[in-house]
């Protein structure tokens, strides 16, 4: 298909690579997929960007008031895409804050600090903003004038509100009755025509590719490769963050696994480009009735999907990941692992990563429960520098956060509960309610 009128017509520094056939497709044109039905990647010619970004020019970007440095997905543009400027939709997204908690670590059973790189410090709530603020752009560059996605909530709350600023129809699909409260919320307030499909997340994926094809408009799932390309930048800004000191071992939530795919597709690009001298050991975890990628990876066979997922950890609900292709070739690049963490571990993790006063929604937190795993197993080093990754906003779900201090979800014990007391209102009884 031809780029529309009003597309971008100078030459992009990058083209669209099949991941399964390495059939090549132009820079900029409507498409997700290849013919053959693999997803694609975006391949740069870095050697036609505008030179080698030092450390110091991204430094000096940190401190500019111009709105493309202000982002921390477009300060590392020549890495994430050339685009011209005139089309970027940005909210300043990124420039989430790297936490350091020497309790955390003591729980995952590291002799050192747990560090934690908080996503949910986005604009939206969730990294998916930083995908979303180069699909948005792309989209404008297109020519399109409207957007869909399905979606656990996170990509529907981002796009909604990308969308809106750039002046674009949103269409977002959700699974009925799956999603937390806070998500829904934000893609009603954004303005996205909301569909509430009577099936889960796999289903609705299937259908809003068929609606796109069918009606013109374009996909921002992270099916789309533009996405991931947004999604790199939470490694860049990590790697800023940390002076360019890599650490021993990057741990994340995989769901759909475009996070994953990002990460170490951003780790082996700056690793070609000589900007990194080694690579962190990257680690997924999946919630265990949600595992598609963990089976694949432990027994070595090809993705089987699940085709009932479950676990409170909405964000991860996913039985039949769209980027697995690209996530197993990246945990073979890093020698990464996948873990899995149950309902039960995750809400513990919660609880942990919470009462240490940084806060994140349930499917965030399972890289933590995942990490304690992988160091009481042995895989990661007791010694060893870790970062996990936050992927959403502690308010995103906030009926998980009081079920699990009231003791109202099935099938968890609340290690930690801290429900809210009840007292008649006179000085006695609220002095009496101060202990307990
Ligand atoms: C989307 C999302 C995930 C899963 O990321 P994938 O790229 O789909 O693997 C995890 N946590 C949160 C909060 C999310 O929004
Ligand atoms: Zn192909």
């Amino acid at each position: 298909m031809s780029a529309p009128a009003g597309a971008d017509r100078t030459a992009p520094a990058w083209v669209l690579r099949c991941v399964d056939c390495a059939r090549e497709h132009a820079a900029l044109e409507v498409r997700y997929r290849c013919e053959c039905g693999g997803t694609l990647d975006v391949v740069h010619d870095f050697g036609a960007a505008p030179g080698p970004v030092s450390p110091a020019t991204l430094d000096a970007r940190r401190g500019s008031f111009a709105s493309a440095d202000c982002s921390g997905v477009w300060r590392f543009r020549e890495w994430v895409l050339p685009l011209a400027a005139e089309h970027i939709v940005t909210r300043a997204e990124g420039n989430t804050h790297l936490y350091e908690s020497a309790a955390l670590g003591a729980w995952a059973g590291l002799e050192r600090p747990l560090q934690l790189k908080h996503e949910g410090e986005n604009p939206t709530g969730s990294f998916k903003d930083r995908g979303m603020t180069v699909a948005i752009s792309v989209a404008r560059a297109l020519g399109m004038r409207a957007v869909a996605c399905a979606s656990t909530g996170n990509t529907s709350a981002s796009m909604s509100a990308y969308a809106a600023q750039a002046g674009l129809r949103a269409y977002v699909f959700i699974p009925e009755g799956r999603i937390a409260y806070g998500k829904l919320g934000q893609s009603l307030a954004y303005g996205g025509r909301t569909i509430q499909v009577r099936g889960n997340f796999d289903a609705a994926m299937t259908l809003v590719e068929q609606v796109c094809l069918a009606r013109g408009i374009y996909l921002v799932n992270s099916v789309n490769p533009f996405r991931i390309e947004g999604q790199k930048a939470i490694l860049f800004e990590l790697l800023q963050d940390l002076r360019w000191d890599v650490p021993d071992w990057i741990v994340l939530p995989g769901g759909n696994l475009g996070n994953s795919s990002a990460i170490a597709k951003g780790l082996a690009e700056l690793h070609a480009l000589g900007a990194i001298a080694r690579l962190p050991r990257i680690a997924v975890v999946q919630a265990a009735l949600a595992n598609p990628l963990f089976t694949a990876w432990t027994t070595g066979a090809p993705l089987v999907p699940v085709a009932d997922p479950q676990t409170l950890a909405t964000a991860i609900r996913i039985g039949s990941p769209v980027s697995w292709r690209k996530c197993l070739r990246g945990l073979n690049a890093t020698n990464g692992v996948v873990e899995q963490a149950t309902d039960q571990q995750i809400m513990d993790a919660k609880a942990e990563v919470d009462a240490a006063g940084i806060g994140a929604e349930p499917a965030s937190c399972a890289s933590v429960a995942g990490l304690r795993t992988l160091v009481a197993r042995g895989v990661v080093p007791r010694g060893a520098h870790v970062v996990a990754i936050l992927t959403g906003h502690v308010l995103k779900d906030p009926d998980a956060i009081v079920g699990y201090h009231r003791g109202t979800l099935e099938g968890i014990v609340p290690a930690r509960a801290n429900p809210p007391v009840t007292c008649d209102a006179t000085l006695d009884a609220v002095l009496g309610a101060l202990e307990g």
